[in-house]
């Protein structure tokens, strides 16, 4: 099974499937739309849509947008394709916060005439003095008192836009005593004129996060509410409104562990500000920790929900080591990418008994292990390429690859003796001169061993492509965590790795020149790289390097 077995919420729904509390689960992934998706939503889609495939439930996405000034459709739309792309279906049309707003306003009235909710003029500053501490308790605003008709009236001209900005907003009347801050007395509404991407001009009031979210889940029938642990604090809060409010469903919260990702970001503000600030070219660049930039990078579905199954789901810490997430990735790429030789620093060598009666070209398949997969032919010819680190003119000992006087097979192809070296003015070694011993075609030499095997192209057939390798997008493991002599957070920027990003140009194998964007390929001996989704044409190839061949840390 694909996804995280044996977790404390599988239990939950076990046993409220099996007592007949629910007869089918319905989960959802609730995203506020003001950034694009990242790896720890990528864990959140997996748990969400997860639970529900194998529990033969209902998964929704809905998104939470209720602060309207940091949302836009681009963000929707990215979501929408992210959870796709993922491998997920929602259930039926998704669905948006701001489609309840009508509901969650009549709720609000339904709270006032109650006397559970009331208009407050305090400003944040006052609000904040009364709230109290952990240690001390709050105090009441002097308008808490006001009646029902009165706040009804004026909740009802907040909405009519009769007052500005900030003057007013609605609470709930619950206690200000209470040890936990959430209940005392949270704003609900607050007086914002801003253009909503959904309902426009619309609305001068919003509601907030805590309100909306639990009474959204009770509209769509949700049994299992799962959010990440800073929320366990807001439970009470959930529960409150969704008492006091005449609604049927009382779905459940359950909380668990954020994941944090070492190297990387996992805030969708903070990747903001990568974007806005120009320190890579777009929320979809490779080196980013966005659904849309490791799907860029070459990383896929199935290396994204193999990590999610691996992290696990609980409530202790859950900071992942980035060799953890490239490894699932590695994996399983492994058995799914064809494999192509390319050569990323050129070092020519001319065959010099090179025949073209007598010397053959052979074909390879894709892949050592799957047949399926297929062959091409791997053409050779006087001259080739082969990789600059491949030779030595002083070789440190065990040296397998080649050298002056020494030997090494071409994959796929022969076994070649270097004969002699052509350096320019400086010293550099420029090209070789290698004979073929045409009796190795397919079998051992005669007589000796040569062990080395080296990737290697033809210099009339290969083709020219971009491509780019990437390192770490930060220089420490905690980047936004890192403080100064007075213990503030330094600026996370400044932990940019300068070079995370090297663009080479390089030689492929002529199957390059037929590919589409997003076809993936191992090249032997180098990693496994990507045609650029949105870069990549079949007569200029541009490839992204997704991973290594072996964990880089
Ligand atoms: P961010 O701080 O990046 O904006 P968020 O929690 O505010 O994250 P939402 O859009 O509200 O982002 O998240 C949608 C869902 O994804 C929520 O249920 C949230 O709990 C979950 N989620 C977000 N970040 C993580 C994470 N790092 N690990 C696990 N789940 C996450
Ligand atoms: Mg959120
Ligand atoms: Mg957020």
């Amino acid at each position: 099974e694909e996804f995280a077995d044996n977790h404390f919420i599988r239990t939950i729904i076990e046993d409220d499937l099996a007592s007949g509390k629910h007869q089918q689960i319905q989960t959802r992934f609730p995203p506020e739309p003001n950034g694009y998706l990242h790896i720890g939503h990528a864990k959140s889609i997996c748990l969400n849509f997860g639970l529900a495939t194998v529990y033969d439930g209902l998964c929704n996405l809905r998104f939470d947008d209720t602060n309207p000034e940091k949302e836009s459709d681009e963000y929707v739309r990215s979501i929408k394709e992210d959870v796709t792309w993922m491998g997920f279906q929602w259930q039926g049309e998704p669905h948006f916060a701001s489609d309840y707003f009508e509901d969650l306003y009549q709720y609000a009235i339904g709270l006032i005439q109650a006397g559970k909710a009331y208009v407050d003029e305090l400003n944040a500053e006052e609000m904040r003095q009364y709230r109290g501490t952990l240690t001390e308790p709050g105090k009441n605003s002097p308008y808490r008192d006001r009646t029902p008709e009165e706040n009804l009236d004026l909740f009802q001209r907040m909405r009519a836009g009769e007052f500005p900005d900030g003057s007013k907003t609605l609470r709930l009347k619950i206690d200000m005593a209470a040890g936990n801050v959430n209940l005392r007395d949270p704003v609900i509404y607050r007086i914002r004129r801003v253009h909503h991407h959904r309902t426009g001009d619309k609305w001068c009031i919003y509601p907030m996060y805590d309100y909306t979210h639990a009474i959204s889940d009770a509209i769509e029938n949700i049994t299992h509410s799962l959010c990440t642990l800073e929320f366990e604090s807001h439970r009470p809060l959930y529960d409150w409104v969704l008492d006091n409010i005449p609604i049927q469903t009382h779905p459940r919260q359950y909380e668990f562990s954020r994941l944090e990702l070492l190297y990387s970001i996992t805030s969708k503000r903070k990747l903001n500000q990568l974007v806005v600030e120009n320190h890579v070219s777009g929320w979809d660049d490779p080196r980013m920790p966005t659904i849309a930039g490791m799907r860029r990078r070459g990383y896929t579905p199935a290396g994204l929900r193999l990590f999610s199954k691996r992290v696990g789901i609980s409530k202790s810490e859950n900071v992942v080591d980035m060799n953890v997430l490239e490894g699932a990735v590695r994996e399983e790429l492994e058995n799914s990418s064809p494999r192509l030789m390319a050569i990323l620093s050129p070092l020519k060598i001319e065959l010099t008994n090179f025949d073209e009666f007598l010397t053959q070209s052979r074909s390879a398949p894709f892949h050592p292990h799957h047949e399926e997969m297929g062959e091409r032919n791997v053409p050779i010819a006087r001259h080739i390429y082969i990789e600059q680190d491949d030779f030595a003119l002083e070789p440190p000992p065990k040296w397998q690859r080649l050298t002056v006087g020494g030997e090494v097979r071409l994959r796929y192809s022969y076994v070649i003796k270097c004969e002699e070296v052509v350096t320019d003015e400086m010293g550099n070694v420029i090209e070789l001169k290698c004979s073929i011993d045409h009796d190795t075609l397919g079998k051992k030499p005669e007589g000796r061993k040569v062990k080395g095997v080296i990737h290697w192209l033809s210099a009339e057939h290969a083709v020219h492509a971009t491509v780019r390798l990437y390192e770490r997008l930060f220089t420490v493991e905690r980047p936004d965590a890192v403080r100064d002599e007075n213990g503030e957070y330094k600026n996370f920027t400044e932990f940019l790795n300068p070079h995370s990003v090297t663009e080479v140009s390089a030689l492929i194998e002529p199957v390059a020149n037929t590919l589409a964007p997003e076809a993936r390929y191992q090249f032997e001996r180098l990693g496994y790289f990507v045609t650029d989704r949105y870069d990549h044409t079949p007569e200029k190839p541009v490839f992204n390097r997704t991973v290594g061949l072996k964990e880089s840390f």
